[in-house]
């Protein structure tokens, strides 16, 4: 079923009054080449050539829209050729926007694609050390760019990872929606570490990961500046934090040394759910950096990065159902000292087999 597009409901977003919060309308995104998984049927679960004439994300292939990818080796970013926000999204400043019933506002933002590398066939678990650590310094370029642009409140860089998750391409890649609101979770994470931070005059996830669970039962590694956890609240089974054991909202805090060691960190992640699993896992990680708007409240903010894989089992997703799907809370069908157990032993056991 192709999205009828037009000039003006492509690019729009839309309150929900009950939830008071964003819809986003993005017809466009639903007309983008599909090389993933359809329902009813199994995509190629196992992607075996380096080089693939038919991706649009490979090395000098030509996209959709007719434009020639460079012969880049490495990691490489360009805009998304079927954005959900862009700079030149129309404004309805125009509009009469009071109806509280009916309200809309501009899509205005960027979405950039990050391929990981130019090999088709690998993944973040699999590309070598020098590759990951230029993914990192992309990750770091990407958000101080970004976040330079008055326009833009919220820079969320993501990886959604796997056929199970809707992917439309198999080559390895992420993304950056650079959005000119603050989302709904990113609000409720500002509110909550302000108050904490006026309360306790201390950084809230840094008191968090400073509990004696973090250093047993819930942890599953540490490295040099960073704390790899299962957060005592995880909402989905194997869910994962990587949280800086030193003040840092955002990833363009960091120095070289910070970022080098997060990249690796999360590249030993990547790993340790394949060894999990026993398969190539799918996931969805989400960078939380501090949104760039200029609240005050951001100051308050302490970086995290959230692995949260859809497999409950490696034979069987989590579906967000009836309960979740009605109420927005998540039903976790594992205990989360139970995960971390298991992530544990299967880190130890991903970083011997490397
Ligand atoms: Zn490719």
């Amino acid at each position: 079923m192709t999205n009828v597009i037009t000039d003006q409901g492509n690019w729009e977003r839309r309150w929900h009054p009950l939830l008071s919060q964003w819809v986003v309308v993005a017809a466009r995104t639903g007309n983008r080449p599909w090389n993933g998984a359809t329902v009813g049927e199994e995509s190629d679960a196992v992607v075996t050539s380096a080089h693939d004439k038919s991706c649009h994300l490979c090395a000098g292939n030509t996209r959709s829209n007719g434009e020639i990818n460079p012969d880049y080796t490495g990691p490489w970013a360009f805009n998304n050729d079927y954005a959900s926000f862009a700079p030149d999204a129309p404004s309805f400043e125009n509009e009469n926007n009071n109806n509280p019933l009916h309200r809309r506002d501009s899509n205005q933002g960027h979405c950039r694609v990050l391929c990981w590398t130019e090999r088709h066939d690998q993944t973040l678990a699999s590309i070598s050390t020098d590759n990951m650590l230029a993914v990192g310094q992309l990750w770091q370029n990407e958000y101080n760019t970004l976040s330079q642009d008055p326009e833009i409140s919220q820079v969320l860089i993501f990886e959604n990872k796997g056929q199970e998750i809707g992917v439309s391409n198999p080559h390895p890649h992420g993304q950056i929606y650079a959005t000119s609101f603050v989302g709904d979770s990113f609000e409720r994470a500002r509110k909550a570490q302000a108050e904490w931070a006026r309360d306790n005059s201390s950084v809230m996830l840094l008191d968090l990961i400073a509990r004696e669970e973090y250093q047993y039962s819930l942890k599953v590694s540490e490295t040099d500046h960073f704390m790899a956890i299962v957060p005592y609240f995880a909402r989905f089974a194997y869910e994962c934090w990587i949280i800086p054991k030193a003040a840092a909202k955002h990833i363009g805090d960091m120095s070289d040394a910070q970022r080098d060691d997060l990249a690796l960190l999360y590249q030993k992640m990547a790993k340790t759910y394949n060894v999990l699993f026993q398969r190539e896992s799918p996931n969805i990680s989400l960078m939380y950096n501090a949104p760039c708007d200029t609240h005050q409240d951001n100051q308050h903010w302490q970086f995290h990065f959230v692995m949260q894989p859809p497999l409950r089992e490696p034979d069987k997703l989590k579906y967000l159902a009836g309960f979740e799907s009605g109420t927005a809370n998540i039903v976790n069908p594992v205990q989360p000292e139970a995960a971390a157990q298991r992530l544990r032993e299967a880190f130890k056991s991903a970083e011997t087999n490397t």
